[in-house]
């Protein structure tokens, strides 16, 4: 574990002050991964459990669970009946154990789904809830198998695509988090227009609609080999005043909090100073 993230791991029970811009910020430094996925997800592998002891290993102060739900396609997500039990087990742990551990989840945003993801979250006390873009029409363009599909589009509105629904993710108010803001850079196709005025579109939609952005690491293990949003995308994010979060997007229990240094250098390096912890969807700043 690098400097930075060893020097956060005595650091937990920090307590509260006020700041005149009427939100709370905790004093002492938090290193928060709030992405990461169990054997509940149908493309993970681990139990939670595993996850809570290399997080601790590893100077986290908190984790976030946050398995995979889709409302009518149960092929790596959670059916409707693996969530009720997928929640009883993270509040069964939550209870039991003393390393501090939040209930999310990652929803796949699908625009005529949105009640039926309404109604199926409603009753359930999450910590917060991830709203993700993984899918065009019906491809799902971040997985390998359908990767020839690229070749059927022009990169350019492939990508006006990709934003607008990243743009009604976030307008839904369905969602505390827009996951991996870029994700359809995952395998290298960039447009080779400039397309700076979609990204200030986007970022002001996710402003008006009250909604963090995830910094996922994850895309420094996909082909495009940079972290998810961009260096660019979350500059204009700290300037429109949007909070941030963190997620490696572990799918096993190996990269739980990976590359976590290297995030925290582009987080600061862009000005954040904070970033967004959630209990039961509220929202407080955590010191980084
Ligand atoms: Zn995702
Ligand atoms: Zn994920």
């Amino acid at each position: 574990m690098k400097k930075a993230e060893r020097n956060l791991s005595h650091s937990h029970k920090g307590r509260l002050t006020s700041h005149s811009s009427n939100k709370t910020v905790k004093r002492t430094a938090m290193l928060i991964d709030d992405h990461v996925h169990t054997a509940m997800s149908g493309d993970a592998k681990g139990e939670l459990t595993e996850y809570l002891k290399i997080a601790g290993n590893r100077g986290l102060t908190e984790i976030g669970v946050s398995d995979h739900y889709h409302p009518e396609q149960p092929k790596y997500s959670m059916s409707n009946e693996k969530l009720a039990e997928y929640v009883k087990k993270v509040q069964q742990l939550k209870k039991k154990t003393d390393f501090p551990l939040k209930l999310g989840i990652e929803v796949d945003f699908i625009p005529s789904l949105e009640s039926k993801i309404e109604k199926a979250l409603k009753s359930t006390p999450f910590d917060y809830v991830i709203g993700s873009v993984h899918f065009i029409n019906n491809w799902g363009f971040d997985d390998p198998k359908y990767i020839s599909e690229y070749q059927k589009w022009d990169i350019t509105e492939l990508y006006e695509t990709y934003f607008s629904l990243v743009q009604q993710c976030a307008k839904s108010q369905l969602f505390n988090i827009i996951g991996h803001p870029d994700l359809i850079k995952k395998f290298g196709y960039k447009p080779k227009t400039d397309i700076t005025d979609v990204y200030l579109n986007t970022v002001e939609v996710l402003k008006e609609s009250n909604v963090c952005v995830e910094v996922n690491t994850s895309g420094l293990r996909a082909p495009c080999r940079e972290m998810y949003p961009s260096k660019q995308f979350l500059k204009m994010c700290h300037d429109n005043g949007i909070p941030i979060t963190l997620g490696s997007d572990a799918h096993t229990p190996e990269n739980v909090g990976k590359n976590f240094s290297q995030a925290l250098k582009l987080i600061r390096q862009v000005g954040y100073e904070n970033i967004a912890r959630f209990t039961y969807r509220k929202l407080e700043l955590a010191r980084i």
